[in-house]
């Protein structure tokens, strides 16, 4: 039996191995170019700031080609991962269970997310690691009663250099992505179609047979029993928009700002990021070097990256974006959305200055990349884990299917909806 899974992100890559498991011959259809991580020094691109070159968000494509940009509003920019990897390439490794609106559907993930968790080696980073700036914050916020937790990783520490390019992807290779998730299977059972965009699904009736697929000018058709699609909150749903079905107007994208602030030669950015953090009810706290806003936000240009100091707000915001069949987002920030991202920012300025960092305190630029919610179960369909109004071999199995925004890191969550989505494949194509 065949399989297609368009993209090869968290929630792609476990579902293709686990199909192949499970004897399905499967092809991955990845729109991005295989991945490199960056390699070249970058620190001459500090002169650069504020001028043409870095002149706003898409300028980090000038730098680092695996970046999609999106402009969904006046307010947010979205970033991902369009490569090989899908966003695991470009995340900052931290792994925990985001779990947020799962129980109002009635959907018990623990099972899966035991067993991915058994597969990957998963720490906080020891303190004696992170810069003292960092370490005084923690110990701050800790006096202050807010509870900050070390942040849970997976990367192999050993490798690890703290470089702090995270985002950039991993030049010692210490972080994990999904790549590795398959890679023991491409040509027992799974091949893997790199630079290959998914246009649609081809539909016969009410059943998905297969997609359109493009590859530089080429198009072409590719036959399946099953169509697993596995591109992401964005490509999900544009690929649906696409084949003339439905997505829904419930984008989520866990909105960060970063509050800037200074402390003369405190080097931030030579730590991993995010290494500890503090959990609030829809948003987290962490110390985090923002590059994007560093190179590309005005209003960071004038302090340098060895006095720039960070603090991040990641909040799960109001799911109500759209997305169009041309990959266009509109997506703006509600009026809540921005109450509690006030309320985050008193609190964030506060450790900071508890912490002996001064001001001037700078927001950040406002941006997301945990994009889901635009195919959300309901509790109808988590039985099957087959959202009703999707035609019969049409699976969805990434983050889109999560309906609530988490405000938290979402890799494991995209990959244990996944895994369960493709046991359910598994199962149904086996019955018939
Ligand atoms: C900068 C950044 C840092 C992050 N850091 C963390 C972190 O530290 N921890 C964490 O848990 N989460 C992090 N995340 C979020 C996390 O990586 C994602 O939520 C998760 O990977 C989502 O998995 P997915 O399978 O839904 O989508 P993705 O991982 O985005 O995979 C989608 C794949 O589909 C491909 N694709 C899209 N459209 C098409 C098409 N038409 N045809 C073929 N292929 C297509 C894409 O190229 C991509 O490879 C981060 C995200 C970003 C952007």
């Amino acid at each position: 039996m065949k399989a297609i899974v368009v993209g090869s992100g968290a929630g792609g890559a476990v579902a293709a191995r686990e199909l192949a498991q499970n004897g399905f011959k499967v092809t991955i259809l990845e729109a991005g170019h295989p991945f490199s991580p960056l390699t070249h020094r970058v620190s001459w691109l500090s002169s650069l700031r504020g001028t043409w070159f870095l002149k706003d968000e898409n300028s980090i494509k000038h730098v680092f080609p695996h970046y999609g940009v999106t402009r969904a509003s006046q307010d947010l920019a979205i970033f991902r991962g369009v490569t090989e990897g899908g966003c695991t390439t470009i995340s900052c490794g931290n792994m925990v269970r985001a779990e947020n609106g799962l129980k109002e559907i009635g959907l018990d993930l623990s099972e899966e997310y035991e067993e991915i968790e058994k597969t990957l080696t998963i720490t906080p980073i020891p303190r004696d690691r992170w810069r003292p700036l960092t370490q005084q914050m923690y110990d701050k916020a800790e006096q202050m009663g807010y509870a900050p937790k070390p942040t849970p990783k997976v990367a192999d520490l050993s490798k690890c250099i703290g470089c702090g390019y995270c985002e950039l992807g991993c030049i010692t290779g210490a972080k994990w992505d999904s790549r590795s998730v398959y890679k023991g299977y491409l040509g027992k059972g799974i091949s893997l179609l790199t630079d290959t965009t998914v246009q649609k699904v081809l539909l016969e009736g009410n059943r998905a047979y297969g997609a359109l697929v493009s590859h530089g000018s080429s198009t072409e058709k590719i036959s399946a029993d099953v169509v697993v699609l596995s591109a992401g909150g964005i490509g999900t749903a544009q690929i649906l928009q696409a084949s003339n079905l439905p997505a829904r107007d419930n984008l989520w994208v866990d909105v960060v700002l970063t509050v800037g602030g200074v402390s003369k030669g405190s080097r931030m950015l030579n730590e991993p990021p995010m290494a500890w953090f503090i959990k609030k009810d829809n948003y987290i706290l962490s110390p985090y070097f923002d590059l994007l806003s560093y190179w590309l936000h005005k209003p960071w240009k004038d302090v340098s990256t060895l006095d720039r100091v960070g603090m991040m707000i990641k909040l799960a915001d109001t799911e109500q974006g759209t997305v169009a069949a041309d990959g266009s987002v509109k997506k703006g920030l509600t009026k809540a959305d921005y109450e509690s991202l006030d309320k985050a920012k008193i609190e964030a300025k506060r450790i900071m200055e508890a912490s002996g960092i001064t001001g001037p305190f700078v927001d950040g630029m406002v941006h997301g990349g945990h994009l889901g919610g635009t195919v959300p179960l309901t509790r109808n369909d988590v039985e099957t884990m087959h959202p009703s109004w999707l035609p019969q071999d049409l699976w969805v199995a990434d983050l889109s299917l999560m309906p609530r925004s988490q405000g938290l890191p979402t890799m494991l969550t995209a990959s244990a909806l996944s895994l369960r989505v493709a046991r359910r494949i598994s199962q149904e194509k086996g019955k018939r």
